[in-house]
């Protein structure tokens, strides 16, 4: 390994892949640095792929590398079809071990080194610091990309940020990710057809639900929301589920379900003690989840609990503060910045704290602004209002777009008027 490099990407998760290998398409030299033995993160724990196509036409808003990932794993039979979604406009379900393979490929393919087993715990503007079981040590790059799920880099360079919302602090609930086995689908759809208001907790116009109802007759999978009449049961019953609905995915040909159901409050993930007690919370309210799933759930009595994701899946950490922050009003009515960097499709779905259930705001596609993701030369994540839409598509964009860009390509220090021109 060198340790002088023109871009270093800390953060092997969706977004600093497709970072990393944009930065090297482009010709840099480009180190991808990752605390984890596999790349891929939070996505690897089975999660669908939301918001590829506006939701209203139908049109498709996001292309380059990242559909370019979902086509390859198409193409090898790892990918569904993407499938109309009312709410997230499309869903695409993707085979998790297939995904770490294909990004392999393509930083391979794209020429950038890669350190797995290796923690950024100092970061300068030209610099990071690197610990992993050989010591700890310091390398350069003319660029840093912060694609850490925390803004580590961006706090280890001096950024201010806010944790929490105002003025309690508090931050959206994490959850554990499970898949479940052995899902008898065709009693679950029955149920379904029957009881059509049962499948996502968001209103949804007649016409809609028939079209996603008899979408689900033959999809690869569907989005779930689900069952809130049957969960206040289970509760009046004295269930300890934590939620209203069972949030999550089935995945019909494979009969599994994957369920981001459990609901553990204030985790930090830089906090050893809190993120290790969270983890814990986690994977245990998974047993009230198969309580659910074995008394309550149509068509999951003998549902088998088949893996977890590889960490809690956290929905909110740090707020970096940025040039620009965008606020929710931004994402609820169509907005178009003069500096435009990336598409985005997602509704606002907020995972709060004070109770069971989301909040949802509904909005046709954004195009993300440059400012508010960038600073220093990083590329946070932005304001609390916003932070729902932290989905996978939406964080691979930022990543994927700075990175592809002229500036990164002259090596150059990101100045604001450089971002204008990109
Ligand atoms: C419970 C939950 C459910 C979700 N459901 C969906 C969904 O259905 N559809 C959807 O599209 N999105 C969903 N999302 C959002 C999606 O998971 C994220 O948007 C996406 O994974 C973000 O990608 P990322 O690369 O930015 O971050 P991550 O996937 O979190 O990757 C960050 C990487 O950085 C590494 N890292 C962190 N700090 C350091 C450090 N200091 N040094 C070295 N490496 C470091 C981590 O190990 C990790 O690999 C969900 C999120 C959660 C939490």
């Amino acid at each position: 390994m060198q340790m002088n490099y023109d871009v270093i990407v800390v953060g092997g998760g969706i977004a600093g892949c497709c970072a990393a290998s944009a930065a090297a398409r482009g010709g840099s030299r480009v180190l991808l640095v990752e605390q984890n033995a596999f790349l891929g993160g939070n996505m690897t724990g089975g999660l669908p792929w939301l918001g590829f196509h506006e939701k209203n036409t139908g049109k498709l808003v996001v292309g380059g590398i990242p559909l370019e990932i979902i086509q390859t794993l198409q193409k090898q039979g790892a990918a569904t079809d993407f499938v109309f979604d009312p709410i997230t406009g499309s869903a695409v379900g993707v085979d998790p071990a297939m995904l770490k393979l294909v990004l392999l490929d393509l930083l391979k393919e794209a020429g950038v080194d890669c350190l797995l087993y290796s923690l950024v715990t100092d970061a300068g503007e030209n610099q990071v610091t690197v610990h992993s079981k050989e010591g700890v040590c310091t390398i350069s790059g003319k660029l840093i990309v912060d694609c850490t799920d925390s803004g580590d880099v961006c706090v280890l360079s001096g950024a201010e940020y806010t944790f929490g919302r105002e003025p309690d602090k508090k931050t959206q609930v994490s959850s554990c990710i499970a898949t479940f086995a052995d899902i008898d689908y065709g009693e679950m759809l029955e149920y379904f057809k029957k009881n059509p208001t049962q499948i996502r907790p968001f209103p949804l116009e007649a016409p809609v639900r028939q079209k996603l109802l008899k979408q689900m007759e033959t999809a690869p999978l569907a989005v779930l929301g689900a069952f809130p009449d049957i969960i206040k049961e289970a509760k009046k019953d004295g269930l300890p589920y934590t939620r209203d609905q069972l949030i999550g995915v089935v995945f019909p040909p494979k009969k599994e379900l994957m369920l981001v159901a459990s609901r553990v409050e204030g985790v930090d993930v830089n906090n050893v003690n809190n993120h290790t007690e969270s983890e814990i919370q986690g994977i245990l309210q998974t047993k009230v989840i198969l309580e659910l799933l074995h008394g309550y759930i149509p068509g999951c009595r003998n549902a088998r609990l088949l893996t977890f994701g590889a960490q809690i899946g956290v929905r909110e950490t740090r707020h970096i503060h940025c040039d620009y922050m965008l606020k929710a009003p931004d994402l609820l009515t169509p907005t178009s910045f003069e500096d435009s960097i990336a598409k985005g499709n997602y509704h606002l779905d907020i995972h709060s704290p004070d109770h069971g259930g989301l909040r949802a705001g509904s909005r046709r596609y954004i195009k993300f602004p440059t400012a508010a993701s960038c600073r220093k030369g990083c590329v946070p994540f932005w304001s609390r209002d916003v932070v729902s839409e932290r989905i996978m598509r939406q964080c691979l964009l930022p990543g994927w777009r700075p990175s592809s860009a002229p500036w990164v390509r002259r090596q150059a220090p990101l100045q604001q008027s450089q971002l204008r021109k990109i």
